[in-house]
């Protein structure tokens, strides 16, 4: 195997040519004799090459090379050793192929792979059961072909992927499912998708029993309140002394009133996707009406407070949710900004879509602050929140209704110099007031 060939390869060529030679020196034709040889190795030669091709062309996977002298039958070994080399690489990625296709089959999860066009391309066992895939009929099908839900083709088409998305599946109403998407390689997505039934039923259970004791508080509450406020208006008869405490239950109450109507709206905007009415919201008119109770609320706190509106643009959703968003990020700016303060109430559009912002120049937030900030209860400094007598809840129901309406709040804010509330909403939920018109 190691011999040289080149040696032998020369020692071969010297031997046919003296060979020649000595058939030349005897017959006197030298001339012939060596033509004569070398033509009979060149017919050898392509022989031996005839059959290499023929080997090559036509032998069974496992079949041994014909037997070749010299040179040629270290050729013809080289290449079956090649090829069984070749075999065995590939026996060895088939072996680890096929235990990652088990694995992958034995997981709870489904992994679907999908190309750049979002075809399907692999799937394995959970898919069919969680998103009821068929193998092999959906194979190059589009994925929004067979996931049918409209939230799934509007988070498939978005550009990034940083949160997952829950749907119900589409073989089963009753088992939710949360989808994961990664784009790798060249714009393919690798797509991940969980059972979270049970976690979603344990969600809804904490959402109901929230929403069950504030309505059931509700009542009670209300009643409390009523009598202590006929207690307050004859307290010169009862007891003047219980003047101040009643004042203070009755506040308190009131605070209590508030708190609960806030959780009973964040649990009803949390029981759908989206809001039920999607009409076109004049959202100008809506400021105005807004602004002149921020004006109210305000009072002797004397604060500037101008709106600015294209009244041109109007907002798809429900109007009761946007009032009570807009209101929250207002009456916010009214209470988070001493007297003779200055409040900017603007909303226009451009290529983006529609945007309300709301600014202050009022206490300001620490940036650390920021990205809690629409948490339910947090607070920046508790003792700050109680004397403007807020709940905790209004940036969570801001966020819930943006959330409802394809928008998004961007929040800006320097402390001691005012902050900056603004609401970004996507041109699809638009409407322009012209076209509005003259469908009526
Ligand atoms: P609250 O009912 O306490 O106002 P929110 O959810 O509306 O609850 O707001 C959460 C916290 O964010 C508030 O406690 C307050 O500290 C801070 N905050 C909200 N809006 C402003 C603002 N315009 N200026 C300064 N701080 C604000």
């Amino acid at each position: 195997m190691n011999q040289n060939w080149h040696g032998t390869l020369i020692r071969h060529m010297l031997l046919l040519v003296t060979g020649c030679l000595v058939i030349g020196l005897i017959t006197g034709y030298y001339g012939w004799s060596l033509a004569a040889g070398l033509g009979l190795y060149l017919a050898w030669t392509l022989k031996q090459l005839l059959r290499l091709h023929e080997w090559l062309r036509l032998h069974q996977p496992d079949e041994a090379p014909p037997d070749g002298y010299g040179l040629w039958g270290e050729v013809f070994d080289s290449i079956y050793h090649l090829q069984r080399r070749d075999q065995r690489v590939r026996g060895r990625l088939q072996a680890v192929i096929d235990r990652v296709q088990e694995s992958t089959a034995a997981l709870k999860d489904a992994v679907i792979m999908l190309d750049s066009d979002g075809n399907l391309e692999w799937w394995n066992r959970a898919a069919e059961t969680l998103l009821g895939l068929k193998t092999p009929q959906d194979s190059g099908q589009p994925v929004t072909n067979l996931v049918r839900h409209p939230r799934f083709k509007e988070y498939f088409e978005q550009e990034s992927y940083a949160e997952p998305l829950e749907i119900p599946s589409p073989t089963n109403d009753r088992v939710r499912i949360q989808l994961y998407l990664t784009r790798y390689g060249n714009n393919e997505h690798l797509m991940l998708v969980r059972d979270v039934t049970r976690i979603h039923q344990l969600e809804q259970m904490r959402k109901d029993f929230i929403a069950n004791v504030s309505h059931e508080l509700r009542t009670p509450l209300t009643v409390i309140c009523g009598y202590l406020e006929t207690l307050l208006d004859n307290v010169e008869e009862v007891n003047p002394r219980w003047s101040r405490a009643l004042q203070q239950m009755q506040q308190q109450g009131g605070r209590m009133q508030t708190l609960l109507n806030d959780l009973l709206l964040l649990a009803k905007l949390e029981a759908t996707d989206y809001p039920s009415d999607n009409q076109p919201v004049h959202i100008g008119t809506l400021l105005q009406s807004i602004k002149s109770d921020a004006q109210q609320l305000s009072g002797s706190k004397n604060q500037k407070i101008t709106l600015e509106a294209d009244t041109s643009i109007l907002l798809k959703g429900s109007e009761a949710e946007l009032r009570s968003a807009f209101s929250n990020l207002v009456f916010n700016a009214v209470k988070y900004t001493p007297a003779e303060g200055n409040i900017r109430i603007r909303w226009w559009g451009d290529d983006q879509g529609a945007h309300l912002s709301v600014q202050d120049s009022g206490i300001g937030i620490d940036s650390k602050h920021l990205p809690r900030l629409t948490e339910r209860f947090y607070r920046v400094d508790s003792s700050r929140n109680s004397n403007t007598g807020g709940t905790g809840l209004g940036l969570a129901i801001v966020k819930h209704v943006l959330l409802r309406h394809r928008a998004r709040m961007e929040i800006s804010s320097v402390p001691g110099h005012g902050s900056t509330f603004t609401c970004h909403f996507a041109p699809a939920q638009v409407a322009q007031a012209r076209v509005i018109s003259a469908a009526e």
